[in-house]
């Protein structure tokens, strides 16, 4: 039987471990952490659970594909919602904008916002359209290969180019669309989804909303962790084999193969390797390459976050997401992205799963999950940062949602983007790799193959096609698609 080992244990690692399984490969994944999820994590205490990553889940049919491939299904695994709102927006003037997931219901709620119904359902159309004629194309093909644009994706793509709005960006599209409207705000949200700035970013990306407000946002009722423990189980059962606290150290190659991977003193033989850990980290520490490592350095990473979970003693009005604008959002993105400080007012995020699974916090309580974006890591004072960027959270949550925050707080826990690095060997504690933020960003992305190594493939957020789970999820099929059975 041919043998298949994995480096990491994040979710793009378990899909690929799913897809080689099902190939009939012998399939191990050496994870360095004591357990499975990388950045898609979650932790318990004093009787509330948090998830500490990933909270928005799109496209589950994605996930539903790796039980199919084995003839299972999905729901005997994981239950899912599709959630009436996909987001309860709050904006500094007082105005609040429900973002129903029924589109009429959007339509009604967005009506008294400055655009008539029609500018937006107009937008939200063509987002679809960017969505439709590009994701067969970039998001599920490897770019890297001239068969992609030959093909009958890449043509559709290149028909469709002049209307991908390629240079212009997110917010200079939503501000010709919507004006001086709370909208150009909420539809610029978006660029955060994969850590890009919307000031910067392809208009072409707009279609991030495409899948929230067309295609519906759902939630596990088990949590976000409920979807790791689904695919590992299955993994489990199909023979997979997991090595906690197993370092991959290095690789062993022969001429163009890779014959095994390293692991301190042991050697494990592979027929094929897949790494899913960062591609900057796989470069300088698994199979250092300078130039490698010199050029992906030299390229703008995506934001990271500071997260606090909070175990609150209250019940609250808020929805399962929860944004709250700050004043100035141009000024946030250039805290991000320029000074790698944050900015004096922040937008913060508020997550409660409790408002779904209802055992996430005891009684009466909440687990809020409240996070800002963060610049990458850079050697910042996160202990200084994060005092500040605390305090600033609290005043705006108290006065916007009129609260005395801090009363309710009864167990907290916070982690920087140094922990997350840390934690997930994300480099600079990024949560998707490199940004989005120029229209060359797709192509720049490392492939899912190695040009040097003909059985190596790369997988997940740091790679093509990029972050988050739908796209951690499509770099495995990719990889699925290069490996013969
Ligand atoms: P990773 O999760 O990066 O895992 C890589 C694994 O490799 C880790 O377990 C690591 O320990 C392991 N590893 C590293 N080095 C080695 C080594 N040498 N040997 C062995 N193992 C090693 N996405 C969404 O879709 N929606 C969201 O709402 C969302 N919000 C997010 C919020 C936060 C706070 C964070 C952190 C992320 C968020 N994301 C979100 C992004 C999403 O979590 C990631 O894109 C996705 O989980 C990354 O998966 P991955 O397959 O790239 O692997």
């Amino acid at each position: 039987k041919k043998t298949a080992i994995i480096i990491g244990a994040g979710i793009g690692g378990i899909a690929s471990a799913l897809r080689l399984a099902a190939k009939g490969y012998d399939v191990s994944v050496l994870e360095k952490n004591s357990e499975a999820g990388g950045k898609m994590a979650q932790f318990s205490q004093e009787g509330y659970r948090f998830d500490m990553g990933p909270s928005l889940f799109t496209l589950p049919h994605l996930v539903e594909e790796l039980f199919a491939l084995f003839g299972k299904r999905m729901e005997d695994y994981l239950g899912v919602v599709e959630l009436p709102m996909t987001c309860n927006y709050f904006f500094p003037d007082g105005k609040k904008i429900k973002a129903w997931s029924d589109r009429e219901k959007f339509l009604d709620e967005v009506q008294n916002s400055g655009v008539t119904r029609q500018v937006v359902e107009e937008y939200l159309e063509k987002q679809s359209f960017l969505y439709t004629h590009t994701a067969d194309f970039f998001l599920f093909n490897s770019i890297h290969k001239p068969s992609t644009f030959v093909g009958d994706a890449g043509k559709k793509s290149l028909k469709a180019l002049h209307k991908l709005d390629v240079f212009t960006s997110m917010h200079q599209r939503n501000q010709k669309t919507f004006g001086e409207s709370h909208l150009v705000r909420l539809f610029d949200r978006y660029a955060t989804y994969n850590g890009s700035d919307p000031y910067r970013a392809p208009a072409t990306l707009n279609m991030i909303a495409h899948l929230e407000h067309n295609t519906g946002a759902w939630f596990p009722k088990n949590g976000m962790y409920g979807i790791l423990n689904a695919l590992k189980k299955l993994a489990e059962e199909e023979s997979v084999r997991f090595l906690f606290n197993t370092e991959v150290t290095g690789l062993v190659t022969s001429g163009r193969e890779v014959t095994g991977v390293r692991t301190g003193d042991c050697i494990y033989p592979a027929s094929v390797v897949v790494n899913n850990t960062d591609i900057t980290l796989f470069y300088r520490d698994i199979m250092p390459n300078r130039q490698k490592l010199r050029k992906l350095m030299k390229r703008e990473r995506s934001s990271s976050a500071l997260i606090f979970y909070w175990g609150m003693k209250m019940k609250s009005e808020l929805d399962v997401h929860n944004i709250l604008f700050s004043n100035d959002y141009e000024a946030e993105f250039r805290g991000l992205f320029k000074t790698k400080l944050f900015a004096d007012d922040l937008t913060v995020y508020i997550f409660i799963s409790k408002k779904v699974v209802s055992n996430d916090a005891p009684d009466g309580c909440e687990n809020w999950f409240v996070m800002v974006n963060a610049p990458e890591n850079v050697g910042q004072d996160w202990e200084e940062e994060t005092t500040r960027a605390r305090e600033l959270i609290i005043s705006k949550i108290n006065s916007m949602l009129n609260l005395d925050v801090e009363k309710k707080i009864e167990f907290e826990q916070i982690i920087t983007p140094e922990d997350i690095e840390e934690r997930t060997g994300s480099v600079h504690g990024s949560l998707y790799g490199h940004s989005s933020n120029s229209p060359m960003a797709a192509f720049l992305r490392h492939p899912n193959f190695s040009r040097k190594y003909k059985n190596l493939y790369f997988t997940g957020g740091s790679v093509h096609p990029g972050g988050g789970i739908p796209l951690c999820l499509a770099s495995a099929k990719i990889v699925d698609g290069m490996i013969d059975d």
